[in-house]
């Protein structure tokens, strides 16, 4: 069942990240550090390789899709949210080659820093946490 709730721009934060760092994990120490639990992320630069996760809908198993080459990223787009209570970011990014060639999916550890430009957004006046859906096997947002 679909739900929505209303929600305020709060405070954003802008920078870079470290090369040689793990992309996911460095979203997510920004938004630990800044202590937002509710939140939008968007990032562009480029990777060193990338570690990209499909869910299959039959299994309900993610499938990794390592990407051993230099990359850009043309678009990451996420939110951030409460899991287990800490905020944690679900982050999918397109990323092309020297080629042109395009892939994506869902970021996941192991996708390495070359550059990056991120933004973050805090927003407030609501809480969106994740437990796992049945009908879909998924972490997802419970309306409670
Ligand atoms: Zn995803």
């Amino acid at each position: 069942m679909g739900f929505h709730k209303e929600v305020q721009c709060s405070r954003s934060i802008m920078g870079r990240l470290a090369s040689g760092k793990d992309l996911l994990l460095e979203l997510t120490k920004k938004a630990q550090l800044e202590d937002i639990k509710l939140g939008r992320v968007e990032a562009l630069g480029a990777l060193k390789r990338a570690r990209l996760g499909f869910y299959n809908q039959e299994s309900r198993e993610y499938e990794y899709h390592e990407v051993e080459e230099p990359l850009e990223i043309t678009n990451l787009i996420g939110n951030i949210s409460l899991k287990d209570g800490e905020p944690i970011i679900h982050a999918h990014v397109t990323l092309t080659n020297s080629r042109g060639e395009a892939t994506g999916g869902h970021l996941c550890e192991g996708t390495i820093i070359f550059a990056c430009e991120f933004f973050m957004q805090e927003l407030t006046g609501a809480e969106l946490t994740r437990g796992l859906d049945a009908e879909t096997g998924l972490p997802l947002w419970k309306k409670e």
